[in-house]
């Protein structure tokens, strides 16, 4: 791609870098910007950078937060003893949004992966096994996508804390295998939460 201005060109390489964005649609959106007002250019900047800069992850669950204790930990109307624990943030806000969960969650940040290089090490699973320890949690609910990456850390953490008595369940699949919990509708969602089942029972599949 040929550039009249080299500072046009800069924008749409840095546009490009975003996922699902090629140099096309990164030029696209480059120059509807400019005919955009400056001031709401400045403002979405200025989002990205606070945003980018203040953020932060909460302590205890590890969902994304402006404080240090997330404003679902900190609720005392949650259920401390049950922590359903998820792939990423969009999984917190999937769950959220179907309002059939009022426990608390845990964020792994990922799923074990040996083809991408992520092992267990790489996701915030040590602390969930320390909350399991501290003997306040009462049952871990796997709300992890059936892929077998999901498989996988399921076992993992089960291995893990097993020797506790603590009930261990896995949303019921009305999700099918390979969806990400993201794009499950919101009853759907709802229902295999509250239908959960035994973990144990997924493994004598
Ligand atoms: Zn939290």
């Amino acid at each position: 791609m040929e550039f009249s201005s080299k500072l046009l060109e800069r924008a749409v390489n840095e546009m490009s870098q975003l996922p699902g964005i090629g140099k096309r649609t990164a030029l696209r959106l480059v120059l509807h910007m400019l005919k955009q007002p400056k001031e709401q250019i400045m403002s979405l900047s200025n989002a990205l950078q606070s945003m980018r800069n203040d953020i932060k992850f909460c302590k205890s669950c590890y969902n994304i937060s402006d404080v240090d204790l997330c404003e679902i930990c900190s609720n005392p109307n949650r259920d401390e003893t049950i922590i359903c624990v998820v792939e990423d943030v969009r999984d917190v806000m999937a769950i959220e949004n179907t309002s059939s969960f009022k426990g608390l969650y845990h964020v792994l940040g990922g799923k074990i992966s040996p083809m991408d290089g992520i092992g267990p090490h790489d996701l915030n699973i040590q602390s969930l096994v320390d909350k399991v320890k501290a003997g306040i949690v009462n049952e871990l609910i796997f709300a992890l996508s059936s892929t077998m990456e999901g498989d996988t850390t399921n076992f993992y953490i089960f291995k893990q804390i097993q020797d506790y008595k603590i009930n261990v369940s896995t949303i019921a699949r009305g999700i099918s295998v390979g969806d990400e919990l993201e794009y499950a509708d919101e009853i759907t969602l709802g229902r295999s939460i509250v239908n959960r089942i035994p973990f144990e029972a997924t493994l004598k599949l």
